[in-house]
C-alpha cells in the first residue's frame, strides 16, 4: 500500500475542504492556537511512518489522555474498575450531569468526563504519586523523557472548571468519589494538560494497535485480553455523543480531544493521529474526522 501518496491526497483535499468548525473557548487558553495547524501522522507495524504537516508540533492532548489514564486504572484494579464505571456509550455531551443522577453516581463509561473522573480518583488511592506514575507511564510507551504539561493550559482549565467539580460532588455525594473533590480536579486536570504530537501519539498508541505491546524492544504493557476491552470502549465511546457517527464514518477505535487531536487505531495494522483545532458541534476535529474518513476509504480498509 502506497500509504505516502494516500497522505498526500488527503492534503491536497483537505486544502479544498471547507470547515465551519470552532476552536474550543470554554479554556480560554486553548482558544489561542492558530486554527489553520494541520498535522497527520501514520505509524504502521510493518512500513514506519507516513505523515505531512504540522504532525511534529505539540498540542494539548486534553481526553485522549483518558486512554492512558483508563490503561493505568485496568493494569492496577482488572474488572473492579467496572463496578464505578460503566461501558455504554453516553448519547449525551461529554459533561453532561443529567444521566449520572438517573444512574446513582455510575459514569455510563470511563471516556466521559464523569468516567475519567472515577479513574481519576482511583489512580489516587492507588498510587504514591499519581502525577509522576502518568508522566513515567506516558515516557516509557514514547520512549520519550520531554513529554509534559502546559502549565499556561493547567492553570486556565482549573479557573473554569465549575461543570468537573459539579460532576465530583454529584458523585462524591453517591460515594462514588472517595478523594478530596479538589485533589481529584486537580489530577485530571493535569493528565488533560499534557501536550504531544502526532508523531509522539502514534509511537503511544501503538501499544493498543499491537496487542498492548510496545513496538519497540516489544515490553508488554497491557495484556492483549485489557487491550481488546480498551479498543471496544474506544470503539463505542471515544467520540462523545457522535461515537456512532465516528464507526460509520471511519470505521476504527479512537479518541479524540477539544484541543482538535484524535488518535486512532487499526488494529495489527497502525495508529494514525490528526491534529486541527477547530470542532465540529459535537466537540470533534472536523477536518480530523474527514481526514480520517478519507484515509479508510482510500485504503480500502476499516475494522468492517
Ligand atoms: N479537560 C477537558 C474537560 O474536562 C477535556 C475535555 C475533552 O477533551 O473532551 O473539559
Amino acid at each position: 500500500m502506497d500509504y505516502q501518496n494516500i497522505l498526500n491526497q488527503i492534503q491536497k483535499e483537505l486544502a479544498s475542504t471547507p470547515s465551519t468548525g470552532k476552536v474550543a473557548s470554554y479554556i480560554p487558553e486553548l482558544a489561542k492556537i492558530d486554527a489553520t495547524k494541520f498535522g497527520m501522522h501514520l505509524h504502521c507495524i510493518n512500513s514506519g511512518h507516513y505523515n505531512f504537516g504540522n504532525n511534529e508540533e505539540r498540542f494539548s492532548i486534553q481526553s485522549i489522555s483518558k486512554v492512558f489514564a483508563l490503561t493505568r486504572a485496568m493494569s492496577l484494579l482488572g474488572d473492579m474498575l467496572f463496578e464505578r464505571v460503566d461501558v455504554e456509550p453516553s448519547g449525551d455531551p461529554f459533561n453532561s450531569l443529567i444521566q449520572l443522577e438517573y444512574e446513582q453516581g455510575i459514569p455510563r463509561n470511563p471516556f466521559i468526563n464523569a468516567g475519567a473522573l472515577v479513574i481519576s480518583d482511583i489512580l489516587i488511592s492507588e498510587l504514591d504519586n499519581p502525577k509522576k506514575d502518568f508522566l513515567d507511564f506516558v515516557h516509557n510507551i514514547t520512549n520519550n523523557n520531554s513529554i509534559v504539561i502546559n502549565s499556561e493550559v493547567f492553570e486556565s482549565e482549573k479557573k473554569y472548571s465549575y461543570r468537573n467539580a459539579a460532576l465530583l460532588n454529584l458523585m462524591k455525594s453517591f460515594g462514588n468519589i472517595k478523594n478530596d473533590i479538589e485533589t481529584v480536579l486537580d489530577f485530571y486536570i493535569f493528565q488533560c494538560a499534557i501536550e504531544m504530537s502526532c508523531k509522539e501519539l502514534s509511537t503511544a498508541f501503538m501499544i493498543y494497535a499491537n496487542q498492548g505491546r510496545k513496538l519497540s524492544g516489544n515490553e508488554q504493557i497491557l495484556s492483549p485480553r485489557k487491550t481488546k476491552r480498551i479498543n471496544a470502549i474506544m470503539q463505542t465511546c471515544g467520540f462523545y455523543d457522535e461515537a456512532g457517527e465516528f464507526s460509520f464514518r471511519v470505521g476504527l477505535p479512537g479518541k479524540s480531544g477539544v484541543g482538535g487531536g484524535i488518535a486512532a487505531i487499526h488494529p495489527g495494522q497502525y495508529a494514525v493521529i490528526v491534529w486541527s483545532p477547530p470542532l465540529n458541534p459535537k466537540g470533534n476535529s472536523e477536518l480530523g474526522m474527514y481526514a480520517l474518513e478519507r484515509l479508510t476509504t482510500l485504503t480500502g480498509y476499516s475494522i468492517f
